[in-house]
């Protein structure tokens, strides 16, 4: 852990840093793009339209006729699995540029190819985990209840993502990263005694995420409700930043837990599901089928549509909800130096954008713009110096 002495304080911009951040997020937003647009969308297009899909689920049906397998649930089961492999592997080259290259030359990830390889094979496996099961389900309720399956599949993963939300990083995230206790009493001490002031009720576990071993990046969350509540910090954010600038992060944590963020993002996402599952399944009985699993890719391409239609709302809505935790965070530690000393120095790091493009911030960004963010706690500052 990082000395008072250390570390500068106040942080600055460091110029050469704002310069790579320009260059780095150009170059991640472009290949998002390609992803999504050049590959992700067409190749659902392309197999679907072509007969691909279709071809591949009469394949699988004669290869297993005779057996066990032959069940309709578990053929379809095969083909979600194989048709995931399929885009995974036409996917391969790109998440390598983006996720392995793009990081290493900007000296942003300390990650080794075998542990990013392995990383990859995990996150592929506790993807199929999951959306195996759901895609089935949902393919299941439409074909059982053509009415109203959008409800019950709206429920089923109104559930699951509460569920989810709770418990990912005591799973999940212990499958990609060491996690320890802090040792720090101190700081320790300080933070707990923060989140109680302020109606954490009872946090006994302050854990610190080893995200060095992979990235150079910084963050921290509250997780977990009860027993398994817990402060997470990484190990970046600890070593790198300035204590009064680890309260700082910490207390916009706390807005979002005394805000309540992670409930009012079920609700929403629960407000999104059910109308948006509605049309989506409306669209689709037209041209495709619950029946047969080979249409899966038109009920993805028609989910999607829809759900591009909603994304800039929802982001909009979690800049505020992110702003209304800096308030908080602003407002408890009053000390609003210490914040956009903090916004400078993640931004470096991570080699944020400060001052996106417009469009951008609307159809990207989940937190405010950190020009916006830095601005804001400024104004902040001279307030509290007016008032003094
Ligand atoms: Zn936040």
């Amino acid at each position: 852990m990082a000395e008072d002495g250390e570390i500068d304080y106040p942080y600055e911009f460091d110029e050469e840093k704002r310069k790579k951040a320009k260059l780095y997020s150009k170059q991640k937003f472009y290949t998002g793009i390609i992803q999504t647009f050049g590959l992700y969308l067409p190749f659902l297009a392309i197999t679907y339209f072509s007969g691909f899909t279709s071809l591949l689920e009469s394949l699988i049906r004669t290869s297993v006729s005779g057996t066990f397998l032959s069940h309709h649930w578990i053929i379809s089961a095969i083909f979600i699995i194989i048709y995931s492999i399929l885009l995974y592997l036409i996917s391969l080259p790109i998440s390598y540029y983006s996720g392995f290259r793009l990081e290493h030359k900007y000296d942003l990830s300390n990650d080794t190819i075998w542990d990013w390889s392995k990383d990859q094979i995990k996150s592929l496996l506790i993807s199929m985990i999951f959306m195996v099961p759901i895609i089935l389900a949902l393919f299941f309720l439409g074909f059982t209840f053509p009415d109203l399956w959008w409800l019950y599949a709206g429920i089923l993963l109104f559930i699951i993502s509460g569920i989810l939300s709770n418990i990912s990083h005591l799973i999940i995230l212990p499958l990609f990263y060491n996690i320890e206790e802090l040792e720090d009493e101190n700081l320790k001490d300080r933070l707990v005694e923060m989140s109680e002031k302020h109606g954490v009720a009872k946090l006994k576990k302050v854990v610190v995420v080893k995200a060095s071993e992979k990235t150079e990046k910084a963050n921290a969350g509250f997780a977990g409700m009860g027993k398994t509540k817990r402060l997470l910090l990484f190990d970046t954010l600890l070593d790198k930043f300035h204590p009064k600038e680890i309260e700082g992060v910490v207390a916009h944590e706390l807005g979002h837990y005394v805000n309540k963020d992670v409930i009012r993002f079920v609700l929403i996402n629960a407000a999104v599901i059910f109308p948006i599952f509605y049309l989506t399944g409306r669209i689709f009985t037209l041209y495709g089928s619950f029946e047969n699993i080979h249409h899966l890719p038109l009920f993805l391409l028609i989910l999607y549509g829809l759900y591009s239609f909603i994304d800039p709302l929802t982001n909009a809505y979690s800049r505020y909800r992110e702003k209304k935790a800096d308030e908080f965070a602003l407002k408890t530690t009053d000390e609003p130096h210490a914040m956009v000393s903090g916004f400078k120095r993640l931004s470096d790091i991570d080699l944020a954008e400060i001052n996106p493009h417009k469009l951008i911030e609307i159809f990207f960004y989940d937190h405010p713009a950190p020009k916006k963010r830095i601005e804001m706690a400024k104004r902040f500052k001279e307030k509290v110096e007016q008032k003094g």
